[in-house]
């Protein structure tokens, strides 16, 4: 059975944590709440941060002269330089984050969905957008997994967040017991197949940094692995590339079986690709033959438990 680390994880407090929303009240989100145990978690508030108290009146995003404000259109507070202060201090603060996880909708935090309006007093209404705070969060950390509680309603975002959240703490995890080219070697190999079913071509780098790494320029190495690695996950697989990754293993396997057996599996590829199957069938069905086989090389494939399956809704 796989061991996960726990991901860092930077929280909008009132998901399930506090009752600090501007009507005093906590958003109850079930899997946000589920997956809250399997992470470190480091809370923030930013409407809190800069000073306003529970209950508040609402504040609002405005966009003007191509830029972006946050103000309190009830009380006339303009709060963009606090917040704009606020986000560069907290942000520059923190260290090895693997995600955030931030609530839709809100003037802060929003990844998604926001109300942005044309003027501070919000009289009129621009688009949907996102929170001021989410717009520098995105920004400052391009290279790791930020949504929100509403977007990670959908199955398939989802697995991609989640995927990318723990393989991230992996790394990062594993990275600091790396001591030698042999360890980053174990570590490639684990993560080969669901890199292949990320992006090939990125799986090809990461091979050949691998294979050139030595032991004096094992910490350079490990920097550009890391980039490289964090790059090749931003993309969500289509079903095309999990059918390339799904494909290859059973590859390991598929002299084991009966002709009926590989007829059978391979009826169900086709089902998946016409999106009458789930993927997880095809995992499962891998998961169980290469335990039954015994296939060391297979069990240790990340691809095949991205992360905890306690985690899947
Ligand atoms: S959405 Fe963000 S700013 Fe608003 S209450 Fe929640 S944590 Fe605080």
């Amino acid at each position: 059975m796989r061991q996960f680390p726990k991901p860092r994880v930077v929280v909008s407090a009132c998901l399930n944590l506090k009752p600090v929303r501007y009507n005093g009240q906590e958003v109850r989100d079930e899997f946000v709440l589920k997956l809250l145990p399997y992470c470190e978690v480091v809370e923030v508030c930013p409407e809190i941060a800069i000073g306003l108290g529970v209950p508040r009146e609402k504040i609002i995003v405005y966009k003007r002269d191509h830029a972006f404000g946050l103000s309190q259109p009830a009380t006339g507070l303009e709060l963009t330089e606090r917040m704009e202060s606020f986000s560069e201090k907290f942000l520059s603060g923190l260290s090895e984050v693997d995600g955030f996880i931030l609530k839709s909708k809100s003037p802060s935090c929003g990844v998604s969905n926001t109300k942005v309006y044309k003027d501070p007093e919000g009289r009129e209404f621009y688009s949907k957008g996102k929170g001021l705070f989410a717009m520098r969060v995105l920004e400052k950390f391009e290279d790791i997994p930020v949504e929100d509680e509403g977007r990670l309603r959908d199955k398939q975002l989802r697995t991609h967040f989640l995927t990318r959240l723990f393989s991230i703490a992996d790394l990062r995890e594993s990275f600091k017991r790396i001591e030698k080219v042999k360890d980053l070697m174990d570590f490639h190999q684990r993560y080969k197949y669901l890199l292949m079913a990320y992006s090939q071509a990125k799986l090809k780098t990461l091979g050949r940094l691998t294979a050139q790494a030595r032991e004096e320029n094992l910490r350079e190495t490990l920097e550009e692995y890391k980039k490289v690695f964090l790059e090749a996950l931003k993309r969500k697989p289509s079903v095309g590339q999990h059918t390339n990754a799904i494909l290859h293993i059973f590859g390991h396997l598929s002299r084991n079986f009966k002709p009926s057996e590989r007829e059978h599996f391979l009826k169900l590829v086709g089902d998946y690709k016409k999106g009458a199957v789930e993927r997880k069938l095809l995992v499962e069905f891998l998961k169980s033959y290469a335990y039954r086989f015994e296939n060391q090389y297979l069990l240790t494939q990340t691809y095949l438990q991205p992360y905890p399956e306690e985690l899947e809704l």
